[in-house]
């Protein structure tokens, strides 16, 4: 068996790995890279990728030399299949240049949550008929390589990781995943079963170099913004992922707390549904305390893809502005910077606070200008309220022992080198496109 990590080896995001034998080729995800391939303090967000072709994306190492995955490059024999662990975009982002004839496997809820970003944010993973739906620990065959996906805990709901065999050989690919969020128990079960007789665990470390950040549980976050909440008169307003399924449960436990209703805007809403999960805090599951706020912004996304059910279905459940304003400081709303100015119609009550539960880098960006502006222009107090989707030090230990591995390859991480001080001398570090034989 070969194996060969063809980004991910010195950095986080743009992950893409080959696994192949005599006979099948795989590769299991292609991200976006978060910096620029020619220069890694730029962020990549600098350039545009539009217009450019295949063979000028490989020559500037924006898209991994893997031969036989991409449209547009003459004839290769192509991949055999390729797998995606979750829905972030450093895993999935530069999917719209693969072959489109490539079967590709992914999770129901991967699924779900990608037809919904490509709805509401316009993240195409391009168009790929043959897709598989994976689930939880059943196997699936390609040629003479066995694939077992197992479910993990991370900030994107549904994300995998993946034990690939072939060749009398195992290697086990971790994908993201933490063990301190409400699906912990998906870790536990792991290290309490753990498949046994892996030859290479290709784990990720993205926590390695920030192990001074807060790593609180769900739970304590949410006292947290429980406890921030009663500090503040005015209104709640929050920022976190649409996808993040635990951080929308989390705000949600925290505004019931404050005895305040729950705000969700049509895009979290409607991943909530198609998830299908009766224990999601969304109307139609019968929470009463929780309602939709209906922005311009979306509605006009919904009915340029003929998806007008996607906000029709939510009618009865609608907050007019109205109904928002008398809410006031009773109120915990979703906010996004396309909705600025729905809630410049409602009106901010005095001492409203903005929960800021992303990655601290991302409020540091230039797109978020707009909502800092808008910040400044009512007074709005900004808190950082989060916790990280990846394992800290001590699970990455608990982990990599449970699991023992032969070799431990450093995957999605800026410190590799410190593996071998925590993990001891089973770690063996690659380099990117540096073949790897077992
Ligand atoms: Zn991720």
């Amino acid at each position: 068996m070969n194996l060969i990590i063809h980004r991910g080896t010195h950095e986080i995001g743009g992950t893409c790995v080959e696994i192949a034998t005599d006979e099948t080729r795989i590769s299991i995800d292609l991200g976006m890279p978060l910096s620029d391939p020619r220069d890694k303090a730029k962020k990549l967000k600098n350039f545009s990728l539009i217009g450019k072709t295949v063979p000028q994306l490989i020559g500037e190492g924006v898209l991994p030399k893997v031969s036989g995955l991409y449209w547009g490059v003459g004839k290769e024999k192509p991949v055999d299949a390729v797998f995606l662990s979750h829905p972030h975009q450093d895993h999935y982002g530069l999917f719209k240049y693969i072959l489109k004839d490539i079967r590709i496997f992914l999770g129901e809820d991967t699924d779900k949550m990608l037809q919904a970003a490509e709805i509401f944010q316009g993240d195409r993973i391009g168009e790929h008929d043959d897709k598989v739906l994976l689930r939880d620990r059943e196997p699936v065959s390609i040629g003479d390589i066995k694939v077992t996906p197992y479910l993990v805990d991370h900030s994107a709901y549904g994300a995998m990781a993946f034990l690939v065999e072939a060749e009398g050989k195992k290697v086990f690919y971790s994908g993201d995943f933490r063990g301190h969020g409400r699906k912990k128990s998906l870790f536990e079960k792991l290290l309490n079963d753990p498949p046994a007789g892996i030859n290479v665990l290709m784990m990720e470390g993205t926590m390695m170099g920030r192990q001074q950040e807060d790593t609180w549980t769900e739970d304590e976050l949410e006292l947290e913004i429980a406890n921030e909440a009663r500090a503040h008169e005015g209104m709640k307003l929050f920022i976190c992922s649409g996808q993040n399924v635990d951080r929308l449960v989390t705000f949600y436990r925290a505004a019931k707390r404050s005895d305040s209703v729950f705000v969700l805007d049509l895009y979290a809403a409607n991943v909530l549904h198609e998830l299908g999960r009766k224990s999601l805090p969304i109307p139609t599951n019968g929470f009463k305390d929780v309602k939709v706020l209906f922005t311009h912004h979306f509605m006009k996304r919904l009915s340029m893809y003929n998806m007008k059910n996607w906000y029709e279905r939510w009618r009865p459940y609608e907050i007019s502005p109205s109904a928002l304003q008398r809410a006031g400081k009773k109120a915990f709303v979703m906010f996004r910077d396309s909705t600025t100015h729905e809630f410049e119609k409602t009106g901010i009550p005095k001492d409203s606070v903005l929960f800021y539960s992303m990655w601290s880098q991302y409020a540091l960006e230039p797109s978020f200008e707009k909502t800092r502006a808008f910040l400044e222009r009512h007074n709005i107090a900004f808190k950082e309220l989060h916790t990280s989707g990846h394992a800290v030090l001590g699970d990455l230990k608990r982990f990599a022992s449970a699991m023992d591995p032969e070799t431990i390859v450093p995957i999605h991480t800026e410190y590799p080198d410190d593996y071998r001080e925590h993990f001891g001398n089973k770690v063996h570090c690659l380099k990117d496109g540096e073949n790897y034989s077992l």
